[in-house]
């Protein structure tokens, strides 16, 4: 009779599943190290998310800096200065919802933000123009503690330096790139400034009103997935969707199911990033002094420019965006905010 060797030395023989699980839970193992060595639970200021975030977030902002720098060759000559026309109201509107984006955080306003521009130039009253930073308004850091007693997430935009692409495009979108880097298209401005939008806003105080409105919408809405962190999310993401679905299922199930699956998961979450920044980014505008009810009304207005949503779209369609904005429950906490900012009181994003 012939015995194998692990049973001659009294040993069961391992099974293929208990192999599996064994490197699996060494991989866990591994990644639980790396979590509480790199990781970071925070709450999400606004929304009250908790999420797990990369704390030193280099990967997120090496990638973004090599995109902003191919931006920077790809866009050349169709960079708007910031002293043009649109770079000055682009530039007023941004200091606007930082600043009150600082204030509403308690923290101090020792953000730096500018137009980004290709040439030096010398444009010292442009600067002041969009860093609202006088010197007055320093303001003790407070960290706050959110729900389950952990922290918010706030010590990133500390010292940020905000800088904003703007690309004379046909495209209407802005992109959140990390570290406080915007790429912000003017087709937007274009469109909200076309005889056919003359025709269909008639809700807007003025027509003025509504293309700061179109702005205001659409940066704090950029400036929102900085405030969240979303980037370092993402990256935190990748980590734990890599080891706890790819790695183990990958050699059993093939490339597509998995690589389906995948495009499934990233596509919802990353509609749940873009409504958590919607949501941010109403309550920047209030903070901004912006009356938070024109974010509803501009994506209603986008919806009509065509918007679809299915299970890989990234981006939920503008007019579910639209409707989400408009509950009375996110309009009521704007507005409490718009209040304050209009009778000069005090006013704070956390309860
Ligand atoms: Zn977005």
């Amino acid at each position: 009779m012939c015995y194998s060797s692990q049973a001659s030395n009294g040993e069961e023989p391992s099974s293929p599943f208990r192999e599996w699980l064994r490197i699996r839970m060494r991989s866990v193992g591994k990644c639980v190290v790396f979590v509480m060595i790199f990781g970071s639970l925070q709450v999400v200021p606004c929304s009250d998310r908790v999420h797990l975030v990369l704390s030193t977030d280099l990967l997120s902002k090496f990638f973004d800096r090599v995109r902003w720098e191919n931006y920077q060759r790809k866009y050349r000559g169709k960079i708007l200065s910031p002293t043009s026309p649109e770079g000055v109201r682009v530039g007023k509107i941004l200091g606007k919802i930082l600043e009150g984006m600082y204030d509403g955080l308690g923290l101090q306003h020792d953000y730096h933000a500018s137009i980004y521009s290709p040439e030096k130039i010398d444009c010292d009253h442009f600067s002041m123009a969009v860093q609202s930073d006088d010197g007055q308004k320093k303001i003790s850091p407070q960290r706050r503690d959110g729900r389950f007693g952990i922290r918010y997430g706030t010590k990133h935009v500390e010292g940020m330096n905000w800088e904003v692409m703007l690309v004379d495009s046909d495209f209407h979108n802005a992109e959140y790139l990390s570290d406080g880097k915007i790429v912000f298209y003017t087709g937007v401005l274009t469109l909200a400034g076309s005889e056919e939008s003359r025709r269909m806003i008639k809700h807007a105080d003025s027509f003025d009103a509504f293309i700061d409105a179109v702005i205001a919408t659409s940066l704090s809405h950029e400036v929102g997935h900085g405030l969240a962190h979303h980037k370092a999310e993402l990256f935190m993401r990748g980590l734990w969707l890599h080891v706890l679905l790819v790695s183990p299922f990958l050699r059993h199930v093939g490339m597509l199911p998995i690589g389906l699956l995948l495009a499934l998961i990233y596509s919802f979450l990353s509609r749940r990033d873009e409504l958590e920044a919607d949501h941010i980014g109403m309550m920047l505008m209030a903070a901004a002094g912006y009356n938070p009810r024109y974010a509803p009304m501009v994506r209603w207005w986008h919806s009509l420019y065509g918007s679809d949503e299915n299970a890989f779209s990234t981006h939920p369609s503008c007019e579910r965006r639209a409707k989400i904005l408009a509950q009375d429950e996110m309009v009521k906490q704007a507005m409490d905010v718009y209040k304050k900012v209009k009778a000069g009181q005090r006013f704070s994003f956390f309860n």
